[in-house]
């Protein structure tokens, strides 16, 4: 079976992200979050904030394990034993910044893949920015994020 890592800045870990990670965990034999140090956002939460949040959400998950990485994602990849990059798909408007991605991803590694789920219909509209967003003008956010996250982000927003 393969390995898959599943890149991404999680700041914060959504429920979005959790269903799409629900459905790879039967797929694959073991998927890596892979959390984003480097990212060009500007996050809210620290690369420790976000791995420590993701890999409480996800401990029931045997095959699935959180770690942050700064390096290029398809070295990142292959130092893991994975051959597939797992990536979700919501709105068309997220497709062609993928499919960017995935191209030069296999320019730089043609052996590994990238793979992309598509969003359960529930989440289509959930992204971590618009929750940060909904939370910081005092709405409801404990439809699209675990308990857990809802209480990291109250201690972030004060
Ligand atoms: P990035 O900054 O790399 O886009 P994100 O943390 O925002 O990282 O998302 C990581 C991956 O999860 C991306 O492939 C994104 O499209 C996917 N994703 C985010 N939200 C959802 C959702 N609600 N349903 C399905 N996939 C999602």
């Amino acid at each position: 079976m393969v390995n898959a890592v599943y890149p991404g800045t999680f700041d914060p870990i959504t429920n979005g992200h959790i269903d799409l990670l629900k459905r790879a965990a039967k797929m694959f034999a073991h998927v890596t979050v892979a959390v984003a140090d480097n990212t060009s956002k500007q996050p809210l939460f620290t690369i420790n904030e976000r791995v420590a949040m993701a890999a409480s959400v996800l401990a029931d998950f045997n095959n699935v394990s959180v770690v942050g990485f700064d390096n290029l994602l398809v070295e990142f990849t292959r130092t893991n034993n994975a051959s597939v990059i797992l990536r979700g798909l919501r709105a068309v408007s997220d497709f062609e910044y993928e499919f960017q991605l995935a191209g030069m991803n296999r320019s730089l590694a043609p052996d590994i893949e990238t793979i992309f789920l598509t969003t359960a219909e529930q989440y289509a509209y959930l992204s971590s920015s618009l929750v940060k967003e909904v939370a910081r003008l005092d709405g409801n956010i404990a439809k699209f994020v675990p308990p857990q996250v809802i209480a990291e982000i109250d201690r972030k927003l004060g």
